[in-house]
């Protein structure tokens, strides 16, 4: 399986970091090496002081598909769930800098936390969820689906042109504002449409006992 996912997706995001609106969707993949299951443990990395939560709304593709057309990008989706793209912001803005790919501030190890997928017919429309992440219970970020700059068919359409979707991948969808740091010790929770499926803590590899 493979991950892709959407940079820039919300407008407010895309100006919070001053990057520009995209004409088409900003892609990046992860390694399945990349996935952490909600529920365990986030171990600070050693190689970033400034690791920082997005959530997103994650999709997952429940067949096979190479050029899929926005009218019938529904039928490749099994499930919907939320996600945090961890993201070393201090590698990425050096990386941007110089105009290098971001692989080594997005898709290191665990960087891709994913709760549990719930099927599309459990949801009223798709293209109006809400979704929220508390930090130890202080809301950070709240969005809703249907503020994206690409919508989900929109961003399956696009995505397959170039990469063959396969059953088990997974895309997240883009981060709202609102994104910052984690520290040592922190919990994080995703809400979707109210409902808790998310969580992970913050660990501290740098701790040794
Ligand atoms: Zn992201």
């Amino acid at each position: 399986m493979k991950i892709i996912c959407i940079g820039r997706n919300y407008p407010a995001h895309a100006r919070e970091l001053n990057n520009e609106i995209p004409e088409d969707p900003v892609i990046f993949l992860k390694p399945e090496t990349a996935v952490l299951q909600s529920g365990n443990t986030f171990f600070l990395p050693t190689f970033s002081p400034e690791i920082h939560y997005e959530c997103e709304v994650t999709l997952k593709i429940g067949k096979k598909g190479k050029d899929i057309p926005e009218t019938q990008a529904d039928s490749y989706l099994s499930g919907v769930g939320l996600g945090i793209d961890f993201t070393a912001r201090d590698l990425q803005q050096k990386l941007k800098q110089k105009g290098l790919p971001w692989e080594l501030s997005k898709a290191f190890d665990k960087s891709a936390v994913i709760s549990e997928f719930y099927p599309i017919h459990s949801f009223q429309n798709i293209h109006e969820l809400s979704f929220e992440l508390f930090i130890n219970g202080l809301q950070k970020q709240q969005g809703n689906t249907r503020e994206m700059l690409f919508s989900i068919p929109k961003i399956i359409s696009f995505v397959s042109m170039y990469f063959t979707l396969i059953a088990g991948d997974i895309i997240f969808t883009g981060t709202p504002a609102g994104v910052g740091k984690v520290n040592h010790g922190d919990l994080l929770a995703g809400k979707l449409n109210g409902h808790e499926i998310l969580t992970v803590s913050i660990g501290n590899t740098l701790v040794k006992i």
